[in-house]
């Protein structure tokens, strides 16, 4: 028998890490908060907002892909997965818990996922199983609004709900 030593895997490939046991692994987009949220749909550069428009790194409003001739601007598109801060998995042999959070809000926070095994000898009827704890509407302290929109399926519409969705509610399920 082997002790359990887990695996980093990076697309497919292992990377090799100094630590035997890493309890904790984060992918960060963003850490240093300067990246353009907005891209241009026709050109590709990163966008910012300015008083004449959406301008690029040169501060040029005028799309060089757009346009024959005439004047034409950056049409901005947001940048995929600009929303999200962090995503990272947490491992706790101690509590024997597993724990994926992903930050899309205030990046000290974050949703967390987590799975944890009660222990055999937990004076509880769930001694042995395992328990999967959500995020969900009106947890305190949550990371942001969370609005079910398909019970059924376990979606929730993460912040501002979109008023032409709030008018059909009868009331928010969260504040
Ligand atoms: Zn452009």
């Amino acid at each position: 028998m082997y002790p359990l030593y887990p695996l980093l895997v990076i697309d497919g490939t292992p990377l090799p890490i100094d630590d035997d046991s890493p309890e904790w692994v984060r992918v960060e987009l963003d850490p240093d908060g300067v990246a353009a949220d907005h891209q241009c749909r026709d050109c590709g550069e990163p966008l910012a907002p300015t008083v004449d428009g959406w301008a690029n790194m040169e501060d040029a409003t005028e799309c060089p892909a757009a346009g024959d001739g005439d004047f034409a601007p950056h049409t901005a598109v947001p940048v995929p997965l600009a929303w999200c801060n962090s995503a990272a998995v947490q491992l706790d042999a101690d509590a024997d818990e597993v724990t994926v959070s992903i930050s899309v809000a205030d990046p000290r926070g974050a949703f967390r996922f987590t799975i944890r095994r009660v222990p055999d000898d937990a004076p509880s009827p769930l001694a042995g199983c395992l328990l999967l704890h959500m995020p969900y509407p009106g947890q305190p302290m949550q990371h942001a609004p969370l609005t079910p929109l398909d019970p059924e399926t376990g979606t929730f519409i993460v912040g501002a709900v979109p008023a032409a969705l709030e008018e059909r509610r009868p009331r928010r399920a969260t504040a």
